[in-house]
């Protein structure tokens, strides 16, 4: 038995959030019925020109920048030369020798820094839709803006490469340069693994693995691999360099295609595009664009809120709901309460909505819905009420408050009378009680609930209770 390194890189490809394709003006909309978004450019009609999206140059800077990449200032696009059904040109318009961006890195949440080798602008191919006997090509797709994101080999574990898509995932929605749909095949990631015995520099024979649907299917397909090619080795035996398929639903992988030699693409400059200068004020402007990322943020979040590492990861998932929890930390800053109420009523609201985008409410009034609960204005189940009204209206709080009668009766003159009340009405609770069981007081309490219809606070009702029933 040996122990063996895992040497694993990713190239994830994603679709940025553009609303033209990258080199003619069709739209990039999901979801529109076959072959519709379409035109001669993307169709790779002969005599078309292809026109360069300045948007999607835009966005690409910004993931580089984002990432830590070294920007080229002046860049070309290369023909990638190979034949496929929904690759109607027969090319692919890429970038080769010279891409967007090249030696960044991207810090993981342990600390550990993978490094980026490149991340370069190309087109994305269309679909082919396998029948039973035949298949259909929908060519909507063709064109879209693609960033390919290829890391150097530096994840040793397939945990670690879930980890640095989720961080990577993280940071481009952050940006706002893609919305990274798996579903929809926003982003799409392949792997590249090999083993290697420990101590060994030279590196193994790697095996690409493709197919993988989610971050799941990603770290799944790399456990098998690692154990596959793990048993290949001790038995003595060569690994093939091949492509393999995740199954997901047999959970093991299967050879694609074995590769002799590499393929050879024949990349030449693409002649319908000439080369071109990124300035350094489009560079400064998508500078300022790539925001505050995730984990600087979490670092912030920690420092400032003072709160456990793992509700401030549920609160950074997602930059809107960060932004969102900061801003009403500045309108109330009893930081306690307002976690509660953020992490517990606030997100299960979002989950019954189905989506943060339908959120209305202003994190002024959110935060006073948290400090009318936190100062008794308002009992638990009344601030949940008034915040189910108004998450996806914003209507004024106080109003809904008045409107809807959910002051909370604290009051001890107001209880008074329905506490006199619940204890004349039921002496049966009322005798075991001062017979020693305590359980029968929460009755009691309850009783008062329903009589001020769920406005009362029951600690209060519960202390004047037990010493009306002390004497
Ligand atoms: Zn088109």
């Amino acid at each position: 038995m040996f122990e063996f390194d895992v040497v694993i890189g990713l190239e994830v490809h994603v679709q940025l959030k553009t609303r033209s394709k990258i080199f003619c003006c069709c739209p990039t909309e999901f979801n529109s019925p076959v072959n519709t978004n379409i035109c001669p450019v993307c169709c790779g009609y002969p005599g078309v020109l292809p026109v360069f999206n300045e948007k999607a140059l835009d966005l690409g800077t910004r993931v580089g920048l984002a990432l830590n990449c070294k920007i080229n200032n002046r860049i070309y696009f290369e023909r990638k030369n190979y034949f496929y059904p929904d690759l109607p040109k027969g090319y692919q318009i890429s970038q080769y020798k010279r891409p967007l961006g090249e030696e960044g890195n991207l810090l993981l949440n342990s600390g550990k820094k993978i490094g980026i080798t490149r991340v370069h602008l190309e087109e994305d191919a269309g679909k082919s839709i396998h029948k039973q006997d035949y298949s259909l090509v929908d060519l909507n797709r063709t064109g879209t803006p693609l960033l390919e994101i290829v890391s150097e080999p530096d994840i040793s574990n397939p945990q670690e490469a879930f980890d640095y898509l989720t961080q990577l995932k993280l940071i481009l929605q952050y940006i706002d340069a893609s919305d990274c749909d798996m579903e929809k095949g926003f982003l799409r990631c392949d792997a590249n693994i090999s083993l290697k015995r420990k101590g060994e520099t030279k590196l193994g024979t790697r095996v690409e693995l493709k197919n993988m649907n989610s971050f799941k299917g990603v770290r799944d397909g790399l456990m098998h691999e690692v154990k596959r090619q793990k048993k290949v080795l001790e038995q003595g035996q060569k690994i093939a360099q091949e492509t393999r398929l995740w199954d997901e639903n047999k959970c093991i992988t299967v050879v694609m295609r074995t590769k002799e030699e590499a393929c050879d693409y024949r990349y030449f400059p693409e002649p319908d595009l000439l080369d071109f200068c990124i300035s350094k004020e489009r560079i400064e402007k998508e500078k300022k664009n790539v925001c505050e990322l995730p984990l600087v943020k979490k670092e912030r979040f920690l420092k400032d809120y003072k709160l456990p590492e793992k509700e401030i990861d549920i609160i950074i998932s997602n930059r809107v709901l960060a932004d969102f929890f900061e801003s009403s930390c500045n309108e109330y800053d009893d930081i306690k309460k307002m976690t509660g109420f953020f992490l517990g009523p606030f997100l299960e609201q979002i989950n019954l909505l189905g989506t943060i985008e339908a959120i209305k409410i202003s994190p002024g009034n959110f935060a006073k819905i948290v400090r009318y609960f936190a100062q008794g204005k308002i009992n638990n189940l009344s601030a949940k009420k008034v915040l189910s009204s108004a998450i996806a209206t914003d209507k004024d709080i106080d109003e809904l408050i008045a409107s809807r009668g959910l002051v909370q009766v604290s009051g001890e003159d107001e209880l008074f009378a329905f506490i006199k009340e619940a204890i004349d009405g039921n002496p049966k609770a009322v005798s075991e009680y001062k017979g020693g069981k305590q359980q029968a007081i929460m009755f009691l309490v309850g009783c008062v609930m329903k009589k001020t219809k769920g406005k009362a606070n029951p600690k209060v009702v519960k202390e004047m209770l037990q010493k009306a029933l002390c004497q």
